[in-house]
């Protein structure tokens, strides 16, 4: 029998300074406590000790050449945390922020968000806290050639394929699939969403974005309610936001806002047309780190150093990082009347801002369920790479779209209390836990 307090404890000993990785452990853990003491064959397997620890983590210095010609030195990892279901796979992420126990937090939650798709994938992580902020192009490119001349030893398509996160986009999936061919001379799909005419899928660009607002589509079908007329606030202005805005748009809701490190933009004409994504895009390719411009090309408001939780709205969804929205700010959602959260960065709600819109019975989407679309597209990637074909993007777009209901599903039938609420923390929990945990169990140790 486990008791969650000393289980904790000894996980915080043996993992000192990793505040990230223990918060998304204790959600974990919480969730599926009663679910391992009910099944001797999960306790005598030692199965939540196992579940916690990676199976690997690769450190390594990546030297790199600045423009001025000056050396400059970071620290890149990848991390490769569960492979019960399949090859490790997971992000890459670039950003400062980033530290070993960052991506331990990310590679744990890969596991079991990759479990939750149905796909035969493990759960990893890398990355680096190498900042693009205001980096050349060139310096991009020398970054991402150093970064993969030392990752290279340890991936391989059917070993772990890497993808992007925070950071890393199409430019930097395509500087770095261009140094692994150079030196291992091989077409395969190592790394995923990867440029559409040299091996990527349709789609995978816009996925975790769409997967978002499909899998929100249920939740508020599940409610008796639509997305149609929704007043929604997202945060960030980066590929997750920018995919998420246009599904939103589509399905009939208005996007009021998006933000980013430098305050939000408020737009109360709606996010919502192709010259205001294209823009986003533009934004984003700038490397400047600064949403403030688009309030003066489309005469919105733009609110300094604050965040976009502020602003009343029907449907909040956190996309930019971790640890985004605070209890305070889940205070002000709710005081504002807001009826659905969906958390679409990971763990983008602080430890204690999650219960508490559990307790004011707020539908909430956790991260690892509602974005799990991103990583569900790289699968059908994989798919189509080991196939050497491409299906078309109505073809994936509909596979998304089914993953994500199925998500959902998955959510509901083990989340949904005799009240009738459904806690989708639990319930996604419950359901990637079970999958990975059985085939831990027929694999043996
Ligand atoms: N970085 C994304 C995630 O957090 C996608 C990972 C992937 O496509 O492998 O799920």
């Amino acid at each position: 029998m486990y008791r969650l307090e000393d289980f904790m404890a000894d996980l915080e000993r043996r993992n000192p300074a990793e505040p990230e990785f223990i918060q998304a452990a204790a959600e974990v853990v919480e969730s599926i406590i009663d679910v391992v003491n009910d099944n001797p064959a999960y306790v005598n397997a030692k199965i939540l000790e196992r579940i916690t620890e990676p199976d690997r983590v690769f450190s390594f210095k990546v030297e790199w050449e600045d423009d001025n010609g000056d050396v400059q030195v970071n620290r890149g990892y990848r991390v490769q945390f569960n492979n019960a279901l399949g090859p490790y796979k997971g992000g890459i992420r670039f950003h400062p922020s980033v530290t070993l126990g960052t991506l331990k937090f990310l590679g744990f939650e890969q596991t079991f968000k990759n479990s939750l798709t149905t796909l035969p994938m493990g759960g990893g992580k890398g990355g680096s806290d190498f900042n693009p902020r205001g980096k050349s192009n060139n310096e991009i490119l020398r970054f991402c050639r150093s970064f993969m001349t030392e990752l290279q030893k340890y991936i391989g398509p059917n070993t772990d394929v890497p993808a992007g996160d925070i950071g890393v986009g199409a430019r930097e999936i395509g500087y770095m699939y261009g140094q692994y061919k150079r030196l291992r001379d091989e077409n395969t799909g190592v790394l995923t969403g990867k440029g559409r005419n040299w091996g990527g899928s349709l789609i995978r660009p816009e996925a975790t974005g769409f997967g978002a607002m499909y899998f929100a589509n249920e939740m508020v079908k599940a409610h008796g309610d639509t997305m149609e007329g929704k007043r929604v606030s997202v945060s960030g202005f980066g590929n997750v936001a920018w995919g998420a805005v246009m599904k939103a748009t589509e399905l009939g809701a208005k996007v009021v806002t998006i933000s980013g490190p430098d305050g939000y933009i408020l737009d109360e004409d709606g996010i919502n047309t192709q010259e205001k994504w294209d823009y986003m895009v533009q934004l984003r390719a700038s490397n400047n780190d600064v949403v403030a411009p688009y309030a003066n090309k489309f005469g919105a408001k733009f609110i300094s150093n604050k965040k976009p939780w502020e602003v009343p709205v029907d449907m909040a969804f956190p996309c930019a990082i971790q640890n985004e929205l605070s209890l305070e700010d889940a205070k002000t959602l709710v005081a504002n009347g807001v009826s659905y959260i969906v958390e679409t960065s990971n763990m983008g709600c602080t430890a204690d801002a999650v219960p508490y819109f559990i307790e004011k019975k707020i539908p909430f989407g956790p991260g690892k369920a509602a974005n799990a679309g991103g990583v569900a597209v790289s699968g059908l990637e994989m798919s189509q790479n080991a196939m050497k074909l491409s299906w078309d993007a109505a073809e994936v777009d509909e596979k998304l779209k089914g993953i994500m209901q199925n998500i959902h599903a998955a959510c509901v039938s083990q989340g949904k209390g005799s009240d009738g609420y459904i806690n989708y923390v639990k319930g996604a929990n419950i359901a990637g836990f079970k999958k990975v945990a059985d085939a831990m169990l027929d694999l043996g140790y």
